[in-house]
């Protein structure tokens, strides 16, 4: 069998390994050396090109239904939980705890769970709302897990490593917000960040309200392509008279993008995150679906206060 491997950045360096294994049972094997960004992204044009029979996408968890010929292996990682004994001061005051992580490390949160009870919690885990698929965990662009029991909560608890997990359960949340990171064993609250971002959405809103010509971008990330989206999204636009087009990439290069000096905004279609993560690498506004909404209602305000 022809099987093409594929690893997120922080499992390349096991991907000879993996690679030798399936060797000696017979494959033939092929890496893909292409950055990969998540579940979303799977090397299915590469699987093509190469006439592979199978992709095997290591380190997540099935995202969205992929065919038959997608493997997908969870990685586990038992990261110490020394960081979470240490909490239980800072956390004084916040009776019911919402706990999140990521599939990384989903197995470890009974044991966390079981330590706070122990200790006179209540503990709560939420259930996803779209892609991520077990109770607890989110992704990036699914905070479900967060934010199904963000009424029932006094705090959340995000259990594991970087920045980029919790800050979607962040905003999605509204309660005092601890991350509590045992590879670098600091346990942080982040509850002050939401008014960044909130301060940074207004700005780009504003900045994008003298746009007349519109980029919408498309990626053709197997999980990040949302043609109908995309085209709803130009469809709005023209019918209040601005113009819009459709940009397409696999990646999306900033560069690249910021070279198409004639568009006034960008509207992300692809993963929700770039437009909240990458908005400074471009010189123009970078707007999710629901910001290009609050524009196109605060332009027709505007327009109709004009007229009176
Ligand atoms: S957050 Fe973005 S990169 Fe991560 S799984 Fe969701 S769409 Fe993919």
């Amino acid at each position: 069998m022809r099987i093409l491997l594929q690893f997120p950045e922080g499992l390349k360096q096991q991907a000879l390994k993996h690679a030798k294994a399936l060797e000696l049972e017979g494959n033939e094997v092929f890496i893909s050396a292409s950055p990969t960004f998540g579940a979303c992204d799977l090397a299915l044009d590469e699987m093509r090109t190469i006439k592979a029979d199978k992709l095997v996408h290591f380190g997540h968890c099935e995202f969205k239904s992929a065919g038959s010929d997608v493997e997908y292996v969870e990685y586990r990682v038992d990261a110490p939980l020394d960081i979470i004994k240490d909490t239980l001061s800072k956390l004084d005051g916040f009776r019911t705890v919402g706990l999140i992580t990521t599939i990384q490390h989903i197995h470890q949160l009974e044991e966390i769970r079981a330590f706070y009870e122990k200790s006179g919690k209540r503990v709560l885990i939420g259930k996803p709302y779209g892609p991520a698929k077990m109770d607890g965990q989110v992704l990036g662009c699914d905070a479900g897990s967060a934010a199904s029991v963000d009424k029932d909560v006094d705090a959340f608890v995000y259990f594991g490593g970087g920045m980029f997990h919790p800050v979607g359960a962040l905003l999605a949340t509204t309660k005092p917000f601890f991350v509590a990171d045992p590879f670098i064993n600091k346990f942080e609250r982040i509850d002050g960040q939401r008014e960044v971002y909130v301060k940074k959405r207004k700005g780009k809103v504003l900045g994008a309200l003298g746009a007349k010509r519109f980029a919408i971008m498309l990626s053709t990330k197997s999980g990040q392509f949302n043609i109908g989206l995309a085209k709803t999204l130009k469809g709005r636009i023209e019918e209040v008279g601005l113009d819009a087009e459709i940009v397409v990439a696999n990646t999306f290069d900033f560069d690249s993008l910021n070279n198409m000096m004639e568009f006034d905004a960008f509207v992300n279609t692809a993963c929700p995150r770039i437009a909240i993560d990458d908005s400074d690498r471009l010189r123009k506004p970078l707007l999710g679906a629901d910001e290009l909404a609050e524009v196109l209602r605060m332009k027709g305000e505007l327009e109709s206060a004009k007229k009176r």
